[in-house]
């Protein structure tokens, strides 16, 4: 039930950052390690936004993925869930991920006056 609060957070931040104007669309970034689900998102976002100047938005996802560092040979590779246990380049089982945890609001686009 995150996906609740989090849709809460974002409306009121795109709420404050339009200044009145009627919000048509709102791009999201979600990491392809986060569990936002993005039909909880858009389903919450629907019922809060009624009433407001984001009634009827867009909400457009986009995944990045995390990245994994080898710690043997330092190669950075994009990766998604499942997670690989060995470096592609050179087969260790050191690797360090990070991001791809992130979800945020990265433009929201409004009405033109
Ligand atoms: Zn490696």
């Amino acid at each position: 039930m995150h996906e609740l609060s989090v849709t809460e957070h974002i409306l009121r931040v795109a709420l404050q950052a339009v200044d009145g104007r009627r919000i048509l669309a709102i791009d999201l970034v979600v990491g392809s390690l986060s569990s936002f689900v993005d039909d909880s998102v858009q389903f919450y976002f629907e019922i809060l936004s009624r009433e407001t100047l984001a009634a009827g938005a867009l909400l457009r996802f986009r995944r990045v993925s995390a990245q994994s560092t080898c710690l043997a040979c330092q190669v950075v590779t994009p990766v998604d869930p499942p997670l690989p246990f060995a470096c592609p380049a050179c087969g260790s089982s050191q690797l360090r991920v990070s991001g791809g945890t992130e979800f945020y609001l990265a433009s929201i686009e409004v009405e033109e006056l």
